[in-house]
């Protein structure tokens, strides 16, 4: 068998023969790989038109093929009906070793194997039979197994599982449960944290706002003050030049601004000592029993530029 299979085999992609084609040269290959000759052999050299070289694998004569190529060469039908039948009669071959007919029977795996299997695979030691011998101890021990089942055996068999199978479903229903208990308990159990922490983050809010509230009141108290302080400046200047310093007209316009600047600067000390070492307490901004509002500083600047232009 084996050399026949060698007789079968194509010399290029060593399988079987597929649709085989006869070369001028008497060689046969299969069509596909007669293809890829020619498409190797047309890219590699310069030939006349209409002709196309193709060397032949086994005896390297170069052989012309007309322009339709590989499929204008010859099918070799007898050699095509040899494989086939072959194809349809041999043994089925190794899933591990291909090509290698499964004809041994490995006892200890009670499996069918392959010489390779055998000596050089998975098998090797394992006890075996010829494939006759196997058949006729597999039939037996059928027949064996098929007595030793009685059929109420296999009833009561069935029963049994049915039975086995209520007491499984039981007892995965049981275990449910268990797991649905403990879920809602640390579902419970969640609820009272979030509530837990939600107060007390409430009760942060509450201390944030103790905290801050009176700082920022503080701040906007200064900011007032701040205000007022400017508007008493600029009352105090004018006045100044008024009522209180009345020889500073006959004065250059220099020495009435010095005059005026000192005048200012000692009320603002003596003011900025009064209030803002202590910015809760009320402001008094009227040292010279003159009221502050904005409309009289108004009318007080006016005269201070007309008087400033006279000079
Ligand atoms: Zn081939
Ligand atoms: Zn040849
Ligand atoms: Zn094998
Ligand atoms: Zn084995």
């Amino acid at each position: 068998m084996d050399d026949l299979e060698e007789d079968l085999t194509c010399s290029v992609c060593y399988a079987l023969f597929s649709d085989p084609r006869v070369l001028p040269c008497s060689h046969t290959f299969c069509r596909s790989c007669l293809k890829n000759v020619l498409q190797v052999s047309v890219s590699f050299s310069i030939w006349r038109p209409l002709r196309l070289p193709l060397k032949c694998p086994s005896c390297r004569s170069v052989v012309e093929l007309p322009t339709n190529g590989v499929d204008a060469l010859p099918v070799n039908v007898c050699l095509r009906a040899i494989v086939e039948k072959y194809q349809r009669e041999r043994p089925p071959a190794c899933p591990e070793h291909p090509r290698q007919p499964l004809n041994v029977y490995c006892v200890q795996d009670r499996k069918l194997i392959c010489g390779f299997c055998l000596t050089v695979g998975q098998h090797q030691g394992h006890a075996i039979d010829d494939l006759q011998t196997a058949c006729v101890k597999e039939r037996g021990a059928q027949s064996r197994l098929t007595e030793s089942l009685r059929w109420e055996e296999v009833c009561g068999l069935a029963e049994r599982l049915a039975q086995e199978k209520e007491r499984s479903h039981a007892l995965v229903q049981n275990d449910r449960e268990v797991v649905s208990r403990f879920f809602q308990g640390l579902d419970l159990i969640l609820a009272q944290k979030e509530e837990r922490f939600l107060q007390a983050l409430d009760r942060a809010s509450v201390l944030l706002a103790s905290a801050y509230d009176p700082l920022i009141q503080q701040v906007k108290d200064m900011q007032e003050q701040h205000s007022e302080l400017l508007i008493a400046r600029e009352c105090s200047v004018n006045i100044l030049k008024y009522t209180k310093h009345p020889e500073a007209l006959r004065c250059s316009h220099g020495q009435i601004q010095n005059i005026c600047f000192i005048s200012q600067q000692q009320f603002l000390c003596e003011w900025i000592t009064k209030h803002w070492s202590n910015p809760r307490q009320d402001p008094c901004l009227d040292p010279f029993n003159i009221s502050c509002s904005e409309n009289q500083c108004t009318s007080v600047q006016k005269n201070t530029f007309v008087l400033n232009r006279g000079l």
